[in-house]
Formats: C-alpha cells, sequence, structure tokens
C-alpha cells in the first residue's frame, strides 16, 4: 500500500510525510510516475491539457491527475487509425524537452529507500560469498527489473565485469534494441552475451499459429533455450545468476524464493535480490539514482517484453499501434490473414478483440507429429510453455 500527501502531493511509504510531518493518506496498491508522452496521450484522452499537470497511474486505467482520481477510458479508440495518427501528431509535436519533477518522491522516500538498498547490498554480498565457487552472471532484458538488478549487483560487488546475458528473443521493443545499445555505451567494462535463436518466429508462426496464453510455444524457443544452450557452450562452471523477477508482478509469484536451485537450466543458482520490491520502489530507486531506462516506460508502457505477447494488455496493444506504427499493421495483418485461414468468417472481430489470444490449439499443434513439453513459462505464471523434442519441418 502506498500513502499520499496532500501537501507536498506526492506518493510515500510513510504515515507521516517526512517533508512536512502531516499525516498522509492511503493511496492505492501502487503508483507509478507518468512521463510526458503518456500525458500528450492521456490529454488526447481526456480532452484536456494535463501535460503540465503531476499524474502517477494507480493500476490499470486509474489515474491520479494533480490529486484527483480519474478513471481514463480509452477503449472506443483502438484500432481507430485516424484517431490513433491525430496522437502521434500531438507527441511530435510537442517540442518542449522533459520536464518531470520527482524531488519530493525522491526526498520525501530516501529513508525507506535506504533501507532497502542496504537490505538488498546485504543479501547480494551473503549470496556471492555462499556460492564463491560459482560464475555470478545478470539475467538482463532492457526491462526496469533487471536494469535495477544489474544497477544493484554492479554497485554491491564494485565490480563492472560482471556477465550480463540478454535473452533476445529477437521480438523485443524497438526500445529496448536501442536501451541494449545505450546501456553498452554507457557500461563500457560490462561485457555482455546475447543469446539468440536460429529459429524464424515467422517460420514457427506458419506452423504452430501465432502464440495464444495457453499454448505460448514462444517463449522456450526464443528465450530460455538459446540460454540454457549459451550457458552450457561457453561457461564451464557452475553459474549463479542474478534477475530481477518480483513477487508482486503477479499472484503466483508470491510463493517463488528468493535464492534457488533453477527448475529450467541446470547448473544454475538463481538469485532475485529485489524479490520483495513493489513497484514504487522500483521506480524510486532508478529516479533517485538517476539510471538510465527503457524509454518504452517513458511511452506509458507498464511492461517491456515482445512485441507479440499473446499476454501484453489492450493498453500495451494501444501504445504499440501508435509508437510501432509499422511492426504492429504487420502483425494485425498476419493475424487477420491467420483467423481467415482457420476460418474464423468474424476475422476481423476476432483478432481485434484480442480472442485470438485464448486459443486453446491451433493447427501444427499435433502431439504425433511434433512433440511438445509442457513446462511453466518462465516470465507469465498463467501461460504453459511448449518444448519441442522433435525439430519442427514444415511438410508434415
Ligand atoms: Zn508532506
Amino acid at each position: 500500500m502506498i500513502r499520499w500527501c496532500k501537501n507536498c502531493r506526492y506518493p510515500t511509504k510513510n504515515k507521516t510525510c517526512k517533508l512536512c510531518n502531516n499525516k498522509t493518506e492511503p493511496l492505492s496498491e501502487e503508483a507509478i510516475p507518468v512521463f510526458m508522452h503518456e500525458k500528450i496521450i492521456l490529454s488526447y484522452l481526456l480532452n484536456k491539457d494535463v501535460t503540465s499537470e503531476q499524474v502517477w497511474n494507480l493500476g490499470r486505467n486509474y489515474y491520479l491527475i494533480n490529486g484527483e482520481r480519474i478513471v481514463v477510458n480509452y477503449s472506443s479508440i483502438l484500432n481507430n487509425e485516424r484517431e490513433i495518427e491525430k496522437i502521434r501528431e500531438n507527441i511530435s509535436n510537442y517540442k518542449e524537452e522533459d520536464n518531470e519533477e520527482f524531488s519530493n518522491f525522491v526526498e520525501g522516500n530516501k529513508q525507506h529507500l535506504d533501507e532497502i538498498i542496504m537490505e538488498a547490498n546485504q543479501y547480494i554480498k551473503e549470496t556471492v560469498s555462499k556460492y564463491e565457487n560459482y560464475q555470478p552472471v545478470v539475467s538482463w532484458s532492457g526491462g526496469k527489473d533487471s536494469t535495477v538488478t544489474s544497477d544493484l549487483v554492479r554497485k554491491t560487488t564494485g565490480n563492472n565485469t560482471i556477465l550480463h546475458i540478454f535473452g533476445d528473443t529477437t521480438l523485443e521493443f524497438p526500445t529496448t534494441y536501442k536501451y541494449f545499445e545505450e546501456f553498452k555505451k554507457d557500461n563500457m567494462f560490462t561485457p555482455f552475451m546475447a543469446t539468440c535463436s536460429d529459429k524464424n518466429f515467422s517460420e514457427l508462426c506458419d506452423v504452430f499459429g501465432p502464440p495464444s496464453r495457453v499454448m505460448r510455444w514462444c517463449c522456450s524457443i526464443f528465450k530460455t533455450g538459446p540460454i540454457s544452450r549459451s550457458f552450457n557452450d561457453t561457461i564451464g562452471k557452475k553459474i549463479l545468476t542474478f534477475y530481477g523477477i518480483r513477487k508482486s508482478e503477479s499472484a503466483s509469484r508470491s510463493k517463488y524464493l528468493r535464492t534457488v536451485q533453477s527448475p529450467k537450466i541446470s547448473r544454475q543458482i538463481v538469485s532475485a535480490p529485489i524479490i520483495e520490491w513493489s513497484d514504487d520502489d522500483v521506480w524510486l530507486y532508478i529516479l533517485s539514482e538517476k539510471i538510465n531506462f527503457n524509454k518504452a516506460y517513458k511511452y506509458g508502457f507498464r511492461r517491456v517484453g515482445c512485441l507479440y505477447c499473446p499476454n501484453n494488455s489492450m493498453w500495451s496493444e494501444f501504445l504499440s499501434s501508435i509508437y510501432f506504427k509499422e511492426e504492429y499493421k504487420k502483425w494485425k495483418e498476419y493475424l487477420y490473414t491467420f483467423a481467415k485461414e482457420i476460418g474464423k468468417e468474424d476475422y476481423i472481430d476476432y483478432v481485434d478483440t484480442g480472442n485470438w489470444k485464448a486459443r486453446q490449439g491451433g493447427y501444427g499443434l499435433d502431439n504425433s507429429m511434433t512433440k511438445l513439453e509442457n513446462v511453466e513459462c518462465n516470465l507469465y505464471e498463467n501461460a504453459q510453455n511448449y518444448f519441442m523434442k522433435k525439430p519442427i519441418t514444415k511438410d508434415r
């Protein structure tokens, strides 16, 4: 639970504001900073200029704008290219530099941040010394959680040369590739191993159909599989992987342990320094330590992952249609073609309402032809992953 100081106007963990000593009031489960790009979109949706207001997202489409709770509705303009083009224009016309002001949030929560950093430092030190024969690596995705984890691990160990692994699915947001280049430039001494599948996503879609929430064949092929192979091929010894997983990301993750033997990749201990951190803790760290982060968050995305993930929210798809126009268009056209092929008469509706994501099966998922092994997905626990046991051939 995060609270709000009416007087100083910022979300805080404290019952008494550290800045003015007034009592704070309960606000929400989470409060996420909203940056200029998203404010421009909100201004369009609300038909009211909120670009100079202080805006926080309180989860889903609930916002706190200038201290007032507001629900923002965007469903009416989903897939409406004319309206979306207007939003793009508004964004490109906005000349002013980012003028985000988070100093109260940073100052008022300083003590809390110091405490959680100290605790994480202690944990990382203990873990590194407990597994001293293991090679420490950081699993880096370009998302905010792994960005913070990387920073914590490097600062705690005083070692900038810890190997970072980027499991490039080849389907990452364009902003993630840009951020990857920036990160490497800013951290010249940090070695990176980018792993990548030799499979082609669109070819696999032709075989399996697009990944759906229950038939998520993509994650293991494009992420865990290549990472595991690279580990086996290039790193001889045991590995201690730090990654940015957090309990608050999903209910089923709440059972996760902080340090655990990896169920997916053998010879590996996985360790989650920020497992107990909330979203606002992560933002507090990023804004206080002035760390560069993936621009997707400035655009309004809450999660950074694959462009075509069936677990992406409607909001995420709405933003993709604004920012990643070409990629979005290509994917939509593919889905329409797919829906027609499987005999959906209302194929536009089937795709636009997101019904394709709920698909239980799909062509190509014939167990006699292609053996698939069902494993829990490493990114989203409600989904299942399918490992291929036999190589895929198109002429089944
Ligand atoms: Zn105050």
